[in-house]
Parts: structure tokens; C-alpha cells; sequence
């Protein structure tokens, strides 16, 4: 199966919903892509695309749409996949980073023995807002001083000028509103 797809179709297959969770969020559904196996495949690609097959340690994702494609590139890429979980979620030592997000704030949490010092990582996440979720998650990796390859983005909502908190790491994004 061809997994060759366009950002166009990728755009297309993304479902738009008003006011959800809140009031004036504008969620961007991307259970139509995923639901789609062509698609799904063809999103992995694009997005582990700047890699070849053993160039990358850990393809790190965070809690938790951004699971379903780091581990996936993880695969692709022959590399580990290691979760960037909200706090409470993991059961071993933690260090954590605290953040706002576009609705709410969290805490993120990475296990401790999660990667080796200077680790090739690449992070993934479905969606780029106002980077508080990335901007966290970095400074996670930045403790086991890894070496950040990229920050992947399958969705960036390029208006909230998230991109302008990522400014230690190169950022890429598939489809841009
Ligand atoms: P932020 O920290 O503001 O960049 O928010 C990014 C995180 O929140 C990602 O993990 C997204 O899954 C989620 N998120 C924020 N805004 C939206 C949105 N409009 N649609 C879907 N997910 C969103």
C-alpha cells in the first residue's frame, strides 16, 4: 500500500469542532486521519521523514494524542519510544515540569531513567498551540541533556505563535492554520 499522501488530503481529513472542550476552542479532530489507514500511515511518514532508520534513540510523545504518532515513527524509525505522561501517571521516579495550556494548566512528567545523557530525540505531538505543553516537555528532555533533533507537530495553530516559545529546538508542523 502506497503511503504517499498530500497535506492537502491530510487538511481535508481533519475535523474542525466549535466550542469543544470549551467555549471558543476550535478542537481539531484528527480520529478522521487516524481512522483512515492511508492516511495514518502516510502522516507517520511525513513526519519521521527528516530520519533514516537508526539515526534516532528515542522518538519521545507526549500524553497523549502525540502517543499514537511517535510511537508509530518510533517503529518506523528502529528507535525506543519513550511517553511524556501527565502527572501522576507514571509509577517510577519521576522529574516533572509544570505549563499552561490553550485551556487549563498541567503538569508533565518524565520517568527518570526514561533516556541515557545525550540521547538523539525526536518529540512529537499531535497539535502546537501555545507551546506551554512543548516548551515543558523540552525542558524535561533538557535534564537528561539529550539532544533534541526535531519537535514534530502533526497540527500547528500557527495564529498563537506557539513556534516563538520553541526557540532552543528546530520545529517542523504538517499542516499549519
Ligand atoms: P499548547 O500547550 O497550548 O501548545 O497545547 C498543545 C496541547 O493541547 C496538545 O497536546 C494538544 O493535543 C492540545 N490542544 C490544544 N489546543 C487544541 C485544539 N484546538 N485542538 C486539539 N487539541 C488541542
Amino acid at each position: 500500500m502506497s503511503t504517499k499522501v498530500t497535506i492537502a488530503e491530510l487538511t481535508g481529513a481533519i475535523r474542525n469542532i466549535p466550542d469543544f472542550p470549551k467555549p471558543g476552542i476550535q478542537f481539531k479532530d484528527i480520529t478522521p486521519v487516524l481512522g483512515d489507514a492511508r492516511l495514518f500511515a502516510g502522516c507517520v511518514d511525513l513526519l519521521a521523514a527528516n530520519f533514516e532508520s537508526g539515526s534516532v534513540d528515542a522518538v519521545v510523545g507526549i500524553d497523549a494524542r502525540g502517543f499514537i504518532f511517535a510511537a508509530a515513527a518510533a517503529y518506523k524509525l528502529g528507535a525506543a519510544f519513550v511517553p511524556v505522561r501527565k502527572k501522576g501517571k507514571l509509577p517510577f521516579g519521576t522529574f516533572e515540569q509544570s505549563y499552561d495550556l490553550e485551556y487549563g494548566s498541567n503538569t508533565l512528567a518524565l520517568h527518570v531513567d526514561a533516556l541515557k545523557p545525550g540521547s538523539r530525540v525526536v518529540l512529537i505531538d499531535d497539535l502546537l498551540a501555545t507551546g506551554g505543553t512543548a516548551v515543558a516537555a523540552v525542558a524535561l528532555l533538557r535534564r537528561f541533556q539529550a539532544n533534541v533533533l526535531e519537535v514534530d507537530f502533526f497540527i500547528e495553530l500557527g495564529f498563537l505563535k506557539g513556534r516563538d516559545q520553541l526557540t532552543d529546538v528546530p520545529v517542523r508542523a504538517l499542516v499549519v492554520y
